[in-house]
């Protein structure tokens, strides 16, 4: 009988520590090690070029998206669309050549608009089409290590906590940070718990924003100094960070007016200045003049702004995105076998509460809220119940009788 030996290889049985046998072959412990090191290799790099873990579309499609939403903010959700689009191509380049290639740089965005006018909603709306994990911090919580407050690793905890803390799945989600104009350099601010200037904030967002490994408590805050720390790479997080940046206006005025005459700017004339909206000419010289230290504007460089919501977009946020409030409550009435309708100049009347609370579009639920609350209490019980008008007469009376008409304007 002919001895065994490895079919791969050929080696006689006494020359290897272990044979395998199959049907009809033998492989040795070498030729098993060979391939399982073939097979680690090839499914490191199928991994690497497997289909992304995000659903993302072109700009164009990613608008069209947002409008179903949001309503007004074309230039916002321009440059937003495409920053995001960069920003996850830049995450789909093959690990290999990376390293090698062009470097494509994070597009960490700043948004500039008053309260309300959809900047968190935008950012949510976008993080859910692309299916990435998303959360919101709060800049005015955090504080530099050492004083009282959140340090800012806490931010990272609560993407981790989105993603169910599925760690590869939070280094590539998105990160709203609300009010970081509250953060910028101040020299009267005064705070006595909190770093005196904002710039140590300023400087801590710093290592979270150009990317790097940070380690994050999983539960946050510094209660439980004995937690294991989870290490998150903050180099595919995408920072969207948002302020209304009260004053700003001024800033960007006084700018555009020191200019030589036909608001030169370099070869370029800006022409007609549009005196109603300054922000529209935001850039990030008038954020480092309102206080962002220009280290932390340079981590940010995919400037944004949105408009103040008039009247009209009011009416249209009340009644025509998909998930429009006027909808959401005849849906609800619709459950009960009601069908709600609201006169124009009902609404009309809410619009007009919202521009007097400056409260933006956020107002709007909660005058809703008070003008529906008695009918979303009576009716249910009523028999033989099909229809329910609210016209303006109604609201108004509603709006009396409510917390509404003692609230003073924000
Ligand atoms: P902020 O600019 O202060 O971050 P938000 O994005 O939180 O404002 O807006 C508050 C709410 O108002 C949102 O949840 C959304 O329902 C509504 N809203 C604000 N702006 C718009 C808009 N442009 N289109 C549709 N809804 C909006």
């Amino acid at each position: 009988m002919a001895s065994l030996s490895c079919s791969f290889c050929g080696r006689p049985k006494k020359e290897t520590q272990m044979l395998l046998s199959g049907l009809n072959a033998h492989i040795c412990e070498h030729c098993i090690q060979q391939t399982h090191d073939i097979l680690s290799e090839e499914m490191k790099k199928r991994n690497e070029q497997a289909a992304p873990e995000f659903k993302l579309l072109k700009p164009l499609e990613m608008k069209s998206y947002l409008d179903q939403y949001v309503i007004g903010q074309d230039e916002a959700k321009k440059v937003m669309t495409v920053a995001v689009y960069n920003h996850y191509k830049r995450l789909m380049q093959p690990k290999s050549r990376k390293e090698a290639e062009i470097h494509i740089e994070k597009s960490n965005i700043i948004m500039v608009g008053e309260t309300g006018t959809g900047k968190t909603y935008l950012a949510r709306t976008l993080a859910k089409l692309l299916e990435v994990p998303f959360c919101i911090a709060d800049a005015t919580v955090l504080t530099e290590a050492g004083y009282v407050g959140e340090d800012v690793e806490s931010i990272l905890t609560r993407l981790l906590q989105a993603s169910n803390y599925d760690v590869a799945s939070a280094e590539r989600g998105i990160v709203y940070i609300d009010e970081i104009d509250k953060i910028a350099r101040k020299s009267d601010n005064p705070s006595i718990t909190r770093d005196v200037s904002g710039e140590g904030v300023q400087q801590a967002l710093l290592k979270l924003l150009e990317g790097s490994i940070v380690n994050v408590p999983p539960q946050g805050g510094r209660k439980h100094p004995d937690q294991k720390m989870i290490a998150l790479n903050t180099e595919n997080i995408l920072f969207i960070c948002g302020g209304a940046f009260d004053g700003i206006q001024r800033v960007i005025a006084n700018r555009l007016n020191t200019q030589p005459i036909g608001f030169k700017t370099g070869d370029h004339t800006l022409g007609e200045i549009d005196q109603d909206n300054f922000l529209q000419y935001i850039n990030s010289q008038d954020l480092k003049t309102f206080g962002l230290i220009p280290e932390l504007i340079g981590r940010l460089p995919v400037v944004s702004y949105l408009n103040p919501l008039n009247r009209e977009m009011l009416y249209n946020i009340l009644t025509t995105p998909k998930n429009a409030l006027v909808k959401q409550y005849q849906k609800l009435f619709d459950m009960e076998g009601i069908e709600l309708e609201f006169e124009k100049d009902a609404i009309d009347v809410i619009v007009d509460r919202a521009i007097e609370y400056q409260l933006g579009a956020r107002g709007l639920r909660s005058i809703c809220e008070a003008i529906l609350t008695d009918a979303m209490f009576e009716l249910p019980s009523q028999k033989n119940k099909e229809a329910f008008i609210i016209t303006k007469v109604y609201a108004l009376e509603k709006l009396e009788k409510s917390k509404f008409k003692h609230v003073k304007a924000a």
